[in-house]
């Protein structure tokens, strides 16, 4: 493309909020043959709620209305956790962390009058959630993997998970003293426009993807919302883990287009044959990425990869 070309493409690209980093940028959009995007913060909001707070008993069943009471038995309380009990604790966990799923648990917490104690010393587990020591209990917030990690049995919980993350809600343990004592269940919305844009992209031919590091059955029902066939969906996936995914993808010789949000995306964007990131998010990210979607719609890739058409057309 001539530089004039480019440079009309460029400036139509910031018009609409599609900062392309350079013009060989802009001649590369046009031959993703694939899209695959992250799930949070880039198909949802990444605005999670806190929607579900269960407390299990003995035999993983929920309590409180039914449950063992309703058997005819007495519920023995002894070290059994309630609701408020568990989310004081889950929330006073999280609260050393920025994770947005942290971030919700913390806020539903608070929202429903809960004191939230600091935690006496917490760690980060990249991709399976959080361990903390909170007054003198030790607690575990996060995934199956986490507690089994822990040698904790994550199966008695396993019904209410699966509910849970058929309702495309991320699901998230609760261990208290080295037991399970909970399930507590964020949900996010999925963006406007997102269902559009993947439409429009396999109406171009274009294959669309979804990858993440939420649990299979949670990543399936948010492509089945937009649009995603099941089989395109690489889930639970670890942070440093996406860019062998993009890379596993792209090694037949397709051109993948990654598009992300988050820190544990730059990598991925940085693999990809495009890597678009998402204006709201980390800077980590757009730094890594060759083109920002500065209004943050994923219906704005399909128009980077039309103004890339466009331009490189005119000049032929
Ligand atoms: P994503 O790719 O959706 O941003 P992550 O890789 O950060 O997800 O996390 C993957 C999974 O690990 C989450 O779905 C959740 O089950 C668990 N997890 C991660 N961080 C936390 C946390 N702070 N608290 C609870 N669970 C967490
Ligand atoms: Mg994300």
């Amino acid at each position: 493309a001539t530089p004039a070309a480019t440079m009309v493409g460029t400036t139509i690209g910031a018009q609409h909020g599609v900062l392309f980093k350079g013009g060989d940028i802009l001649e590369r959009a046009r031959d993703v043959d694939t899209v695959v995007f992250d799930k949070t913060g880039t198909l949802t909001e990444g605005e999670m709620e806190l929607t579900d707070v269960v407390a299990l008993d003995d035999e993983g069943n929920p309590r409180g209305t039914g449950g063992a009471a309703a058997d005819g038995g007495v519920v023995t309380e002894r070290e059994r956790h309630s609701e408020d009990d568990i989310l004081r604790l889950a929330a006073a966990a999280e609260s050393g962390s920025e994770h947005p799923l942290a971030r919700a648990i913390v806020d539903g917490a608070q929202q429903r009058g809960l004191d939230v104690p600091e935690p006496e010393n917490f760690e980060n587990v990249p991709g399976h959630g959080i361990r903390a020591t909170v007054g003198d209990s030790d607690v575990l917030v996060g995934n199956r993997k986490l507690l089994a990690d822990e040698g904790i049995d994550p199966s008695p919980a396993e019904e209410t998970m699966e509910r849970l993350e058929r309702e495309g809600k991320t699901a998230m343990l609760v261990a208290i003293d080295g037991a399970l004592a909970g399930v507590v269940a964020d949900a996010d919305t999925v963006k406007q426009g997102a269902k559009e844009a993947v439409a429009a992209l396999r109406e171009r031919g274009v294959d669309v993807m979804m990858i993440t590091g939420d649990n299979e059955r949670t990543a399936r029902a948010v492509a089945e919302a937009v649009g995603i066939d099941p089989e395109n969906v690489r889930a639970e996936v670890l942070p440093d883990e996406k860019s062998d995914a993009v890379e596993a993808i792209q090694r037949d010789g397709r051109k993948a287009m990654m598009v992300g949000d988050g820190v544990n995306d730059a990598p991925a964007l940085a693999v990809a044959h495009v890597g678009t990131a998402i204006g709201s998010g980390t800077d980590v990210a757009i730094e890594a990425a060759d083109v920002t979607l500065m209004r943050s719609d994923p219906g704005d890739v399909v128009k980077a990869i039309r103004i890339s058409d466009a331009t490189l057309q005119k000049i032929k």
